[in-house]
């Protein structure tokens, strides 16, 4: 180990220990031959003291070093001197006396400072996000982010759930977006889509019977980017389960969001539970939204309103941004997605007038934000066939489903879940002003991914085992 300690883990107490640290220049200051260096690593900061009385060999390393450089240094804990401790630091009682040091690696001046919360350029930040990434406040989302990931997995571990991964080498998913496609080389001519979501699959894991799944999924959609939505990929917690009705399924999502916020965020606190529910029609007509921001005071950072939305219309009007390539005469299109149950006291009006049908789907929302959907499924294949008519679906593209209807003629459960967005969720709840603030490495609003500069151009040799030749 390069360490015996991390940066931020020493106080008072460890005083006259004699420890190992490695980290990254923070910052350094001299003063009257004493060189002070901040050490960074991932742990925290402390500060290192290099006295003039160290070898000449050492003072002249420490004179070369920079900002950002990768040092090594053994030292002693040594309390501050009286007045000199920094309160606005978890080690600022102490400091390292140092005795030796080594460089581990140099570094070129970076493009914008680390150490400090200023303002730079999205585009240059995303150019060089791993320095981007060192950087205090997007430290700080990374830790959010794992504890929050963490925090569900061990909940819904606990709650009896298995997690499953599912292919994302798969068939086009038609949940309203345009697909990604990827040529196949084996079967020329052909093409996968990575899924906009495992929808498909996890009703597959109910016929299944796995009862309880849950995966923490990244979903791909050709979608322009927006504010709340990154270009390209998202990630979102996809749950299923069996033999619940929507009460179910409502419950275990508040309470496991409740939870999550209460631990992963201390400092704020939820305007209302039990979560207020209301209806589509309630929502638009007393707030003109249905996603309505329900905050009492809108301004305070620290309030999270969160709120169901229920009893959706089950169609919307079809229009030609739908990619759910119907007949082209359809009027309909799902207002959640094709698998969404019809309400069993509305299923007359499929034939007499399916405007007036509501959906089983259910809206989280938070802050004025939709962070989740989800719904109890259809699992009769012969409601599910009627829902491909209305959208107007031809017999060739009832054809792509029979997957579906074929596993549901084997034992179907009745089955239900929700797909609260991950990064969608920490960006309502943090406030952030961009979701990319909470992903790693997310692509420029112009679509492309950050430091490794994709799309980009391929060989002729590539295409040419693929079968394709770009005509643009
Ligand atoms: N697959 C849906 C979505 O991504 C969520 C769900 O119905 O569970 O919006």
């Amino acid at each position: 180990m390069y360490k015996t300690h991390t940066c931020g883990e020493l106080r008072r107490s460890h005083a006259g220990q004699a420890v190992t640290l490695a980290g990254w220049v923070h910052r350094r200051r001299d003063h009257g031959g004493v060189a002070f260096i901040d050490l960074r690593d991932r742990f925290g900061l402390i500060q290192v003291v290099f006295n003039p009385d160290l070898s000449k060999e050492t003072l002249d390393l420490v004179a070369e070093v920079r900002s950002e450089w990768v040092l090594q240094v053994t030292g002693k804990v040594q309390p501050r001197p009286a007045g000199m401790e920094n309160p606005g630091l978890a080690t600022g009682e102490i400091e390292i006396e140092a005795r030796e040091v080594r460089i581990l690696n140099p570094a070129r001046t970076p493009p914008f400072v680390i150490n400090e919360d200023k303002p730079v350029e999205e585009s240059v930040r995303l150019k060089y996000r791993y320095l981007d990434l060192r950087r205090e406040r997007m430290q700080r989302n990374m830790r959010v982010r794992h504890a929050a990931t963490q925090f569900i997995r061990n909940y819904l571990s606990y709650k009896g759930f298995w997690e499953i991964e599912t292919p994302i080498l798969t068939k086009t998913t038609p949940e309203g977006a345009r697909d990604f496609l990827v040529p196949s080389r084996l079967q020329p001519g052909k093409f996968y889509a990575l899924p906009q979501s495992p929808q498909q699959y996890k009703q597959l894991l109910m016929v299944a019977g796995v009862e309880k799944y849950f995966q923490i999924a990244r979903c791909f959609r050709d979608e322009d980017p927006r504010a709340d939505r990154a270009y390209g990929e998202f990630t979102q917690l996809d749950v299923e389960m069996s033999f619940v009705n929507q009460e179910d399924i409502l419950e275990l999502a508040a309470d496991l969001f409740t939870k999550l916020a209460t631990v992963v965020f201390p400092e704020k606190k939820i305007t209302r539970t039990p979560w207020p529910r209301l209806s589509h029609k309630e929502a638009v007509s007393k707030y003109g939204s249905d996603k309505p921001d329900l905050r009492k005071n809108k301004k305070d950072p620290d309030e999270l309103a969160f709120a169901w939305i229920v009893d959706f219309p089950l169609f919307t009007e079809q229009t030609t941004t739908d990619f759910f390539h119907g007949s082209g005469s359809a009027k309909f299109a799902p207002s959640h997605h094709m698998f969404t149950a019809p309400h069993p006291d509305d299923i007359a009006l499929l034939d007499s007038d399916p405007t007036k049908v509501r959906g089983l789907q259910h809206d989280m929302v938070l802050n004025g934000f939709e962070v989740g959907g989800g719904s109890i499924r259809i699992h009769q294949p012969e409601v599910q066939e009627k829902i491909f008519d209305l959208i107007g679906f031809s017999a060739a593209q009832k054809k792509q489903f029979e997957h579906m209807l074929k596993a549901f003629t084997y034992g179907v459960p009745p089955h239900g879940g929700i797909a609260p967005g991950l990064d969608r969720f920490l960006y309502a709840a943090l406030g952030e002003k961009s979701i990319r603030e909470v992903m790693a490495f997310p692509a420029s609003s112009g679509g492309k991914t950050a430091v490794m500069d994709a799309p980009s151009e391929a060989g002729k040799k590539q295409l040419g085992e693929l079968g394709l030749k770009t005509i643009a």
